[in-house]
């Protein structure tokens, strides 16, 4: 079936219908609000306004909100720069991931 993009309105929005891999991502788009589009005839839940990243069983987002209640996309890897995209997620991301490739300093 492959990829399938929907354009939002508002914003530039791309949904992925259908993983290409089975592992589901580190980093989940989280959303607290949610629409629905449809595509290809079927309705699809997307993030509403802004969505942040978040780990599969975490209560909070990479930014520290508490999101107990929110949508997880899970087909959907959380990329900084998207719109839409919570910069601090990306933030905290980053920081991350820097953190994890910087070797110790000699202490
Ligand atoms: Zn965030």
């Amino acid at each position: 079936m492959g990829m399938v993009r929907v354009m939002g309105r508002e914003d530039e929005l791309h949904v992925q219908i259908g993983t290409r891999a089975r592992r589901l991502p580190t980093w989940l788009v989280s959303a607290a609000h949610v629409r629905t589009v449809v595509v290809n005839g079927r309705e699809q839940r997307v993030p509403f306004a802004n969505h942040h990243a978040r780990q599969i069983g975490a209560t909070t987002t990479a930014c520290g909100m508490l999101a107990v209640n929110w949508v997880n996309f899970y087909s959907s890897a959380f990329e900084p720069g998207e719109p839409g995209a919570c910069g601090r997620c990306a933030t905290a991301l980053g920081s991350l991931s820097s953190a994890a490739t910087q070797s110790p300093a000699p202490g």
